[in-house]
């Protein structure tokens, strides 16, 4: 069937409406009086992306207006919860930024909870202030939608183009929309990509319907790392994806109850495991196990050391803490406005956190880079504090020419979250209207051959299921193609096994991460028989293919680190220890989607902000 072509042209082209991709529409806007703006979704702004369900805490905020904390303090914590690891220009760059995001939720809506004895924003801990965060989604989406010139929604984005003339730089994007199948070329002179981190990479531990309960949202596809790995943008520690302590069966945050509600976690016999698995954790890590507070891989190693050894379950202690009405409801909204499923969990299983205590479990493992740890492209730092090293050009470029990022996208600066990854958008509309400005009138050349290929390739299941079914006999099983999902449970079995997912305890070795390199290869030549029945599956079809080179960079980068840097997230059996004398370093890699080689790099750990004596064994 003949599909429609569409072609859009722009000055600046946002992929993924969440929250780095609002905060890059709304600033460019702002620098960009003239610009074209147009901000492509493959969902709908208005609820897309992983705070689509609300959020009951802003993560991310300083407090400087009233004297609560400075950037560099953050710079600290931010390196000490990544064991020494953060690009902290990147970071203290976002830091310094992020209140004055903040207040702009404040004034377009967003109600922050108030401290009634200060009036301050009411604290849930050092760096996090409670919201009543069912509406944050459409409250910030409405500036992105007022700032850009036009917003497509419903368009999923398969592949970045690149300029037919100069190898290394951008030109713009390729996609379908998933409600009619029309072709869409988007031609730009910028790029800002804020698709969002990744689930279901590795099997989840909910199983069968429950397939939709995952930690990260289970439309959070890798896209960000799947769209920018075939361009040959250098990216970064891939290896340090994320394990979450959550409650169980539901993944409901456990934030507001550790922080605010100062409840208590033990184990079945109710010790306090974490205190007392403390000499263990320092023999391991050294004086990284001093940090204060410590390390979140950490406090997850004491938990699944603690189930290991049969200590289990773990328990949260809801029941000493809800002493008051007001307590009893802000522990219930803390999951209805963020993790609904929780609350039914709660429902469902006759727990009533006054009377009982909740399980906890360590999740499998998400890839991302805005939250507590630190995949994604490595980018061009700030001007006035990026060494040398970090800096080519423009503020959060990656190493590709006209291609920006933002949130998840980008790597080496954890602990953005919802208000850090808007900021580090606007960070990044900023750069790449200044960028576009430098350039004046020099538009992409889109090469037509590029074009062309590229349709048929992004409609090939389509064809594959056109012609394949027909050998279907009985079933629905075909000897030449397989679904999405079946691709997509392939995938995350292989991860689970070979890359540490939580059926392995998180540990791995090389010759496990070797044999899942030999697994991913023939899944990676599978990719070319999938068959899509439909425009939705065409949809799954291409955020597996995102998933699956997200899954092989994640693997080469932690076959490359050869020691065990966040015990906790995951291990290497055959390299135990922490290795700072060799591995003080960030891991880099650059793929040719040619030769389908990568490219491995150790990259420089710089220091901008003081108070680092005491890391490093
Ligand atoms: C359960 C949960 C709890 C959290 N708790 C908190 C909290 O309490 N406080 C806090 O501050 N932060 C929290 N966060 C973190 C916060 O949500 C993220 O840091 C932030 O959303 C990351 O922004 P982003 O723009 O990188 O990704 P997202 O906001 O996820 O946006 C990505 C966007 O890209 C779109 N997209 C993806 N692929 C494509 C494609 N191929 N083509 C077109 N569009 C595409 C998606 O639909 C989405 O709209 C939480 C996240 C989750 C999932």
């Amino acid at each position: 069937m003949a599909r429609r072509t569409r072609f859009v042209d722009s000055d600046i082209l946002i992929v993924g409406g969440g929250f780095g991709g609002c905060g890059a529409t709304y600033e460019s806007r702002y620098w960009g009086r003239d610009l074209k703006i147009v901000l492509v979704e493959k969902a709908n702004v208005e609820r897309s992306g992983a705070v689509a369900q609300g959020l009951s805490a802003i993560n991310c905020y300083m407090g400087m207006q009233w004297g609560e904390n400075q950037p560099e303090d953050f710079v600290r914590y931010a390196r000490g919860d990544l064991m020494g690891l953060v690009r902290e220009d990147l970071v203290y760059d976002i830091a310094r930024h992020v209140d004055s995001t903040v207040h702009k939720f404040e004034e377009w809506g967003l109600p922050i909870i108030k401290n009634p004895e200060t009036g301050r924003y009411l604290r849930e801990g050092k760096w996090q202030i409670m919201i009543h965060g069912e509406s944050y989604k459409p409250i910030v989406a409405e500036a992105a939608r007022k700032s850009a010139t036009e917003v497509y929604n419903r368009i999923m984005v398969t592949h970045l183009l690149m300029d037919g003339t100069q190898p290394n730089r951008i030109a713009g994007a390729v996609g379908f929309n998933v409600r009619n199948g029309d072709f869409y070329v988007f031609r730009a002179k910028a790029v800002i990509v804020g698709a969002g981190g990744g689930s279901h990479i590795y099997r989840p531990r909910s199983v069968g319907e429950g397939m939709g309960r995952t930690w990260y949202a289970p439309w959070s596809t890798a896209s960000a790392y799947g769209l920018l790995i075939p361009t040959g943008a250098t990216m970064t520690q891939m290896e340090n994806r994320i394990v979450l302590a959550r409650f169980k069966d539901g993944y409901g945050p456990v934030g507001a109850w550790f922080l605010l509600l100062k409840s208590h976690a033990t184990n079945a016999a109710g010790e306090m495991y974490e205190a007392d698995r403390f000499p263990e954790i320092k023999a391991r890590v050294g004086n990284y196990a001093d940090i204060q507070p410590m390390p979140t891989c950490l406090r997850n190693h004491a938990m699944i050391e603690e189930i290991k050894a049969g200590k289990g379950p773990i328990y949260m202690h809801t029941q000493h803490v809800l002493d008051t009405k007001e307590k009893e409801e802000l522990g219930w909204e803390d999951f209805l406005d963020m993790t609904i499923g929780q609350a039914v969990v709660w429902a469902a299983q006759n727990i009533d956190p006054k009377e009982t205590p909740s399980e906890l479990i360590t999740s499998e493992p998400y890839v991302m880079g805005s939250h507590a740890t630190c995949s994604g492209a490595w980018a061009s730092g700030p001007e006035d504090c990026a060494p040398a090293d970090y800096q080519w050009g423009y503020n959060r470029m990656t190493t590709v020419q006209g291609l920006f990022g933002a949130g998840d996208t980008i790597g080496g600066s954890a602990h953005k979250f919802s208000a850090g990854s808007f900021t580090e958008g606007r960070l990044a509309g900023k750069a790449a209207v200044r960028y576009v400005m430098d350039m004046k009138a020099d538009a992409p050349r889109v090469d037509e051959a590029q074009i062309k290929k590229l349709k048929e390739t992004v409609y090939k299941p389509l064809e594959n299921y056109r012609v394949g079914r027909n050998e279907i006999v009985a079933g629905t099983v075909a000897p030449s193609y397989i679904t999405p999902l079946h691709g997509l449970q392939r995938l995350e079995k292989i991860m689970d096994e070979y890359v540490g997912g939580y059926s392995m305890f998180y540990v791995t070795s090389d010759a496990l991460l070797n044999r899942g390199l030999e697994l991913l290869e023939m899944l990676t030549e599978d990719f070319e028989n999938i068959g899509a029945e439909d425009l939705h599956q065409l949809q799954r079809a291409w955020e597996l293919q995102h998933r699956i080179l997200t899954a092989e960079s994640v693997t080469r980068h932690t076959l490359f680190r050869k020691e065990t840097r966040w015990p906790g997230y995951y291990y290497r059996a055959d390299h135990p220890k922490l290795d700072d004398a060799d591995w003080h370093v960030f891991t880099g890699s650059q793929y040719d989607p040619k030769t389908r080689e990568w490219k491995m790099s150790k990259l420089p750990v710089h220091r901008i902000v003081e108070g680092f004596e005491l890391l490093r064994t």
